[in-house]
């Protein structure tokens, strides 16, 4: 009798995708096959004719995407003998580090900017056990010091500089290829150091050369559109920036590490990067939370902000078939979400019957 295999990760999936022997020991949570969740009311809200997914990688086992890599850079800093790993951080990459490692049974070592890191990143790193380092200095600080440590102490890096990172991520980019049996017109996504948006690049364009009956690889490879927090956009600038700024503390970075690469990606692409201000970044995630039932995490909407301004504007064309790549769960930001419904104030009443009944007749 045939029995359908269980799924057990990217790696196993796209096997022979991804840089894994025969005999390699893979360290996975069952990451990956994340949602592509169509959009219902948005584009009716909107009042454009236009196809816009979702894929939500606030449900990787960590709660973002960088579980994608992780499982990879992992893996392979397992099979080269490492005993500890290490990553600066603005939360998720720490706690998906932290997790990876603990499955492994090696060492995390994370630095995260004090005070800048959003509390259930923090809550998670904690519960995984890795020796948290908080430095006083941001982002950019820490990972200027871990890519020397290396040279000092035995622990193998696994933020995306690790080019293992982006052969982990690129996968997003087969599943949503195999789920719409084709890619979209556009992809928009949140940029931070850029890795994400570049491992998607090379995740289409390998994916592309394999599809069968259309005329030509540049056909079959969305526009990419990258979009950034507007106190922290140096792709927009086109130049390094060194004090950062942002609600979104997941791309509050101002020397992105992955800079030609996604370079390449906008030029081979015909895309292009945009910002939008912290208020838009913000009303976005409301609006995926209060009209979709989808909550990501600040940063995450920055792709939906982006999306909605250039299709308001119509350099995405009404027609197109766009994903939007939600990076995180809105979980791992309670702070902020609290902040943006201080209007929703639960009302207290007496525990009886007719205080509930009158409550709900109240409000309706
Ligand atoms: C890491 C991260 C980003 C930025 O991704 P890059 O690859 O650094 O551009 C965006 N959103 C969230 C939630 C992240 O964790």
């Amino acid at each position: 009798m045939a029995t359908q295999q269980r799924y057990t990760g990217l790696i196993e999936r796209y096997r022979s995708r991804l840089p894994v022997s025969a005999s390699t020991r893979l360290i996975s949570l069952c990451e990956g096959n994340t949602p592509l969740i169509r959009l219902e009311n948005i584009p009716r809200l909107i009042g454009k004719d236009v196809d816009i997914y979702v894929k939500f990688e606030g449900l990787n086992p960590t709660g973002s995407f960088k579980d994608r890599g992780m499982t990879m850079a992992v893996t392979k800093a397992v099979e080269e003998g490492s005993q500890a790993i290490i990553c600066a951080s603005t939360g998720n990459t720490s706690a998906s580090a932290a997790a990876y490692a603990v499955r492994a049974g090696i060492k995390a070592f994370v630095l995260i900017p004090e005070g800048k890191i959003a509390l259930g990143k923090l809550a998670q790193t904690l519960m995984y056990g890795a020796q948290i380092i908080q430095i006083n200095g941001n982002f950019d600080a820490g990972m200027n010091i871990v890519k020397q440590i290396a040279d000092h102490a035995p622990v193998a890096i696994v933020n995306s500089i690790n080019p293992f990172r982006l052969q982990g991520q690129k996968t997003a980019a087969f599943e949503i290829i195999d789920e719409l049996g084709g890619a979209p017109d556009y992809h928009c996504l949140p940029v931070g150091n850029a890795g994400n948006i570049s491992a998607y690049w090379m995740g289409y364009t390998e994916y592309a050369q394999d599809l069968p009956g259309l005329p030509a690889v540049t056909d079959r490879r969305p526009i990419m559109c990258g979009y950034q927090a507007a106190g922290a956009a140096p792709f927009v600038a086109g130049k390094m920036i060194d004090h950062p700024e942002t609600v979104a503390t997941a791309i509050r970075i101002g020397h992105p590490q992955s800079w030609d690469l996604a370079w390449k990606a906008q030029q081979e692409s015909g895309g292009w990067f945009d910002s939008q201000t912290d208020q838009q970044i913000l009303a976005a995630q409301k609006m995926l939370s209060q009209y979709e039932g989808v909550f990501c995490e600040p940063a995450s909407a920055a792709s939906l902000a982006g999306a909605l301004q250039d299709i308001g504007s119509g350099k995405i064309p009404e027609g197109s078939r766009i994903v939007c790549t939600l990076t995180g769960n809105g979980i791992k930001d309670p702070d902020i979400a609290i902040s943006q419904c201080k209007d929703a104030h639960p009302v207290t009443i007496e525990a009886n019957l007719e205080a509930v009944k009158k409550a709900i007749l109240d409000s309706m």
